[in-house]
């Protein structure tokens, strides 16, 4: 696949302060790539870089070949959207949808039949009529991602654009945006510092520590080869050892019964999670967490082992 988005040894300083020291990354055509990063790892400061709100102190970013970091954000074929998506209140949802149109003095009949369509792809047809205040946060996230999408643009940056709704629905939106891309074959680059989230809608994820990526790749490849101990433990569960690698909780075998081969530790917390018990196990300087069915108390004498080649070794 073609590249969409080419970053080059981009640096961000404010004043003295280096946010992004160098980073570069390549973003295919077509491709849903997410941004993953705790709070203040630079994922909003790149995102705006891309959409023209920052310029990088150094640096280059092409958009389909062209250098567009000079370029201010209007014309960059692209639309943000974020989290605290301002719909204008007293407009209606055909109105929202319409005003950027409006602006760039495109015609009515063609203003008319673009918000049909991005009213079609975001199933709003129906809520056409309606105000903001008349939607649900769903819907109103459905319109902020319509009126993104109107003008046709080769990428949609999206900031968080779940964060402010509650769990179920954000699930649903979830599988929504994600079909919605593919059906699109816009580029959409997502910056979210919820891994669930990641994992379930991205092809690929950048994860960002400290103004770098950490790791690019599928979130298979993340999850079970993550590279860095950053990774490890920000992405799933992990067991790290002193000796500088990773199990994952569920491939940790637990037995009552010493085995030729296995590890003792001593229970020292168990949590019930639905199905099955979460083990906190003492071993030595490590304390390792296993998933089991058995009832296990604190105190009770454990024996573990897992397979050689479950262990992941990192950076
Ligand atoms: P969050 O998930 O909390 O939004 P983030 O990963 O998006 O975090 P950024 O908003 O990119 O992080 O901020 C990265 C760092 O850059 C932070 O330490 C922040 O304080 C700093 N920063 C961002 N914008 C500015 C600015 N205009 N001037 C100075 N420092 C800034």
């Amino acid at each position: 696949m073609k590249d969409m988005i080419t970053i080059t040894e981009v640096q961000k300083r404010f004043g003295d302060q280096v946010i992004i020291p160098s980073l570069s990354l390549d973003i295919k055509e077509g491709e849903f790539l997410t941004i993953l990063g705790p709070s203040g790892c630079g994922k909003t400061t790149l995102l705006r870089m891309i959409a023209g709100f920052e310029t990088p102190t150094e640096g280059t970013i092409s958009l389909a070949g062209e250098y567009i970091q000079n370029l201010p954000p209007y014309k960059r074929d692209m639309n943000l959207v974020f989290q605290h998506y301002a719909l204008f209140p007293h407009m209606n949802v055909e109105q929202n949808i319409r005003f950027g149109l409006k602006m760039k003095k495109v015609s009515e009949s063609e203003q008319k039949e673009r918000a049909a369509e991005a009213m079609r792809l975001t199933q709003l047809t129906e809520f056409k009529s309606r105000k903001p205040s008349q939607l649900s946060g769903g819907q109103q996230q459905r319109v902020a991602i319509a009126r993104a999408i109107v003008n046709n643009p080769k990428v949609l940056l999206l900031d968080e654009p779940l964060g402010a709704l509650d769990f179920k629905l954000r699930k649903d939106l979830q599988r929504e945006l994600k079909n919605l891309q593919r059906r699109l074959g816009i580029t959409f680059i997502y910056v979210t510092h919820d891994q669930e989230e990641a994992m379930s809608m991205s092809d690929r994820i950048a994860v960002m520590n400290q103004g770098r990526i950490e790791q690019l790749g599928t979130p298979r490849e993340i999850y079970n080869n993550p590279s860095t101990m950053f990774v490890a433990t920000f992405i799933g569960e992990n067991n790290i050892f002193a000796d500088g690698f990773a199990v994952r909780p569920e491939k940790i075998q637990v037995t009552k019964e010493m085995r030729e081969g296995y590890r003792t530790g001593q229970i020292e917390d168990t949590e019930f999670v639905g199905d099955a018990e979460k083990l906190y196990i003492r071993s030595g300087k490590d304390l390792i967490t296993a998933y089991d069915n058995n009832s296990w108390r604190t105190g009770d004498t454990v024996y573990v082992r897992w397979n050689k080649e479950d262990e992941v070794t990192l950076r």
